[in-house]
């Protein structure tokens, strides 16, 4: 079968897949298998001080020994930064985008609090200019509501001038921001839909702005349940979840699925084996209509 669906894992090289970043992995491959479609992987490794080196080899070997091989050559965010800065670039020259003076001190004093991949409630200071002030970081001016169509959370929606405020596109530190680089190589990849853990969810309306803003179509978005530490916290490299063990790869699979969900068959002796059982599962198996 073919389509023109067209999805991908894209993990931070912060440290090895862990069982919550492996059930995002396999979400996202089954759905394109699922649609027959291509699945790509894209390291995002923009922020390169939090990246060791390897590290993305490391995750590139633990998805080989899964079975979960992209169809295309995997790209590397960052080798990618002319793209970013043309974005930026066009963004700065239509007026969404503006410079920003303001140290993290300043605004943390007149903010509220922070979401995930983002930054504190940017009070609006320059927008208006800098005042001389030499320009920091770049943000995006943000406006009104987003409402948006989760595939498995249904009808979202963030009033991102109040709950996020103008959100920066490329950091003090020269760094390129999450938010723009994920939007640019979405929109270049021809990614059709994002399957990514829930806990990015709140992003989405952010980067449908910068879609907006850069013209660019939306993808169909389905965010995954949480694989929860055993204190109820997500799982996640900071709260110090431990690199999948690799010993027994059709194992590990299948917790993954259970995750999602999919009862498998008590014995799956292969990797490919546990992947078409899995596969066979998948179809609508999270989507908002049979809830
Ligand atoms: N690189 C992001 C992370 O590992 C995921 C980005 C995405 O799927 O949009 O948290």
């Amino acid at each position: 079968m073919t389509s023109g669906y067209r999805g991908r894992f894209a993990p931070s090289p912060t440290g090895p897949l862990h069982a919550g970043s492996l059930v995002a992995a396999l979400a996202c491959w089954l759905d394109a298998r699922a649609h027959g479609g291509r699945w790509l992987v894209r390291i995002e490794d923009v922020d390169r001080p939090r990246c060791p080196p390897g590290m993305d080899e490391v995750i590139l070997g633990q998805l080989a020994a899964l079975g979960l091989l992209p169809d295309e050559a995997p790209v590397w965010q960052s080798r990618r930064g002319t793209l970013y800065q043309a974005a930026l670039d066009r963004l700065i020259a239509s007026g969404r985008a503006y410079g920003c003076a303001c140290t993290r001190a300043e605004i943390a004093a007149l903010a509220g609090p922070r979401p995930r991949h983002g930054e504190l409630v940017y009070p609006g200071t320059c927008r208006r200019g800098t005042g001389g002030r030499p320009v920091r970081a770049w943000r995006l001016r943000v406006e009104g509501r987003i409402d948006w169509q989760d595939r498995r959370l249904g009808p979202q929606s963030q009033d991102l001038e109040t709950e996020v405020g103008d959100f920066v596109l490329k950091r003090a530190d020269g760094l390129w921001a999450y938010q723009l680089a994920v939007v640019v190589d979405d929109a270049a990849q021809g990614i059709t839909d994002v399957v990514r853990g829930e806990d990015l969810a709140d992003n989405t309306p952010r980067q449908i702005a910068l879609q907006r803003a850069l013209g660019l179509p939306t993808p169909r978005y389905l965010h995954t349940p949480l694989v929860l530490a055993p204190d109820g916290h997500k799982l996640s490299k900071q709260n110090g979840a431990q690199a999948l063990d690799l010993a027994d790869p059709p194992a590990r699979l299948r917790e993954a699925a259970m995750a999602l969900g999919l009862p498998l068959p008590p014995v799956c002796a292969s990797v490919g084996e546990t992947l078409a059982a899995a596969l066979a599962l998948w179809p609508g198996r999270l989507e908002v209509s049979r809830f």
